[in-house]
């Protein structure tokens, strides 16, 4: 089978040769047959985060595809299945967090196209526990994009607690931004959109977004208050100052939710303000199981849209570049 390697962080990946992976007891192999390229898998190839992946790696978090084989032991999945396989590739299921519906904080969580070899392949392993059965009638092509950039927004919101008289800040029309701004619509809210492209901007009117905020133009926190301030932003641009702005753009008892990753990322809140505006300021790592099964059921009841042109695996190394430049409509998607 074919696979993208990451070889060492900041140079190109490679498409190799690789022998088909066995399943072991627990895991099924699957045949890929779409997978994502999230903006999570580029920080992953430049080694951007403090914890690191060690290469050489497989990328790819939003791989969907057959069930092909079944290791030992796992008798809920059945082979010709389709199944997505997330960042969260496996958890304990025994500690706090997992126990309280909080399995993407467990501490020995392991993540896929991170610490195990991901999607950007044509064969890839998957624990069975956690590769999500996706629903019939689903495209494999949009069900790829649900499988990170949906469950991570709609979760936000949740986090968010977004509710139909608010107004959300959805910052960054990327990947995870077009499909927040459609969550937030059916949350019922007035949605901000901020970015820094004709496009995405143009994207985000499509899709419903009520207030379009060009941050190259105007400041989107004088833009946000003029409207009263939002209820909560979502930061999912890989820009510190983007976050900084949005921030300014909340109202009293306002949510910044900070969803983007950028490297080495920090932000200055100040204190006197967060207090006495009772601002709160809160990480949001993807979704569980149970939120991407949410986001598979709303798209098969037609109530989402995935915005992706499909690729094949060897761009890879174009595909990224697009994505840095901001020319890539919403997702890529490589087909197998
Ligand atoms: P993307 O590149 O598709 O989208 C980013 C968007 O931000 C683009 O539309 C870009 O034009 C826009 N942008 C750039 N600068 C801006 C600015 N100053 N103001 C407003 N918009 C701006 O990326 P993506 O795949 O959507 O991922 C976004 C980030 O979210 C990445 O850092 C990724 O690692 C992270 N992420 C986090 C989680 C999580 O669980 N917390 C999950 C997935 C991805
Ligand atoms: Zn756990
Ligand atoms: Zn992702």
């Amino acid at each position: 089978m074919r696979a993208a390697v990451v070889q060492a962080f900041g140079r190109p990946l490679v498409i190799e040769e690789r022998p088909d992976p066995e399943p072991g007891p627990g895991q099924v192999r699957i045949r890929v047959e779409a997978s994502g390229l999230c903006h999570t898998d580029i920080h992953a190839a430049h080694g951007d985060w403090p914890i690191k992946p060690t290469p050489p790696f497989v990328p790819g978090h939003e791989g969907v595809g057959i069930v092909e084989e079944l290791g030992a032991g796992v008798t809920h999945l059945a082979i010709g299945q389709r199944v997505a396989v997330p960042w969260l590739g496996w958890a304990c299921g025994r500690c706090e967090h997992c126990l309280s519906g909080w399995e993407t904080l467990c501490e020995q969580q392991r993540n896929t196209g991170y610490g195990v070899d991901g999607g950007y392949a044509e064969k890839m392993l998957a624990s069975a526990d956690f590769a999500t059965p996706v629903p019939d009638g689903i495209d494999p092509r949009d069900a790829a994009p649900l499988t990170c950039a949906g469950v991570t927004t709609y979760k936000a919101l949740k986090v968010a607690g977004v509710a139909p008289a608010q107004l959300v800040a959805i910052s960054g029309v990327g990947g995870l931004g077009h499909l927040a701004v459609q969550y937030a619509k059916i949350a019922g809210a007035t949605v901000a959109a901020i970015d820094v492209t004709d496009e995405k901007l143009e994207l985000a009117r499509k899709l419903g977004a009520d207030i379009l905020i060009d941050a190259r133009k105007e400041d989107p926190a004088e833009v946000l208050k003029r409207h009263g301030g939002a209820h909560s932003a979502i930061a999912l641009a890989v820009n510190e100052q983007a976050f900084t702005a949005v921030y300014g753009g909340l109202r009293r008892g306002g949510k910044l939710i900070m969803v983007a990753l950028p490297a080495g990322g920090t932000i200055q809140v100040p204190i006197f303000d967060t207090v006495l505006n009772g601002t709160s300021v809160i990480g949001s790592i993807v979704g569980t199981r149970q939120d991407l099964d949410e986001v598979f059921r709303l798209h098969a009841a037609g109530r989402t849209k995935v915005i992706y042109r499909t690729r094949s695996l060897d761009t890879v190394n174009e595909s990224i570049a697009d994505v840095l430049r901001g020319e890539v409509e919403a997702r890529i998607v490589f087909e197998m």
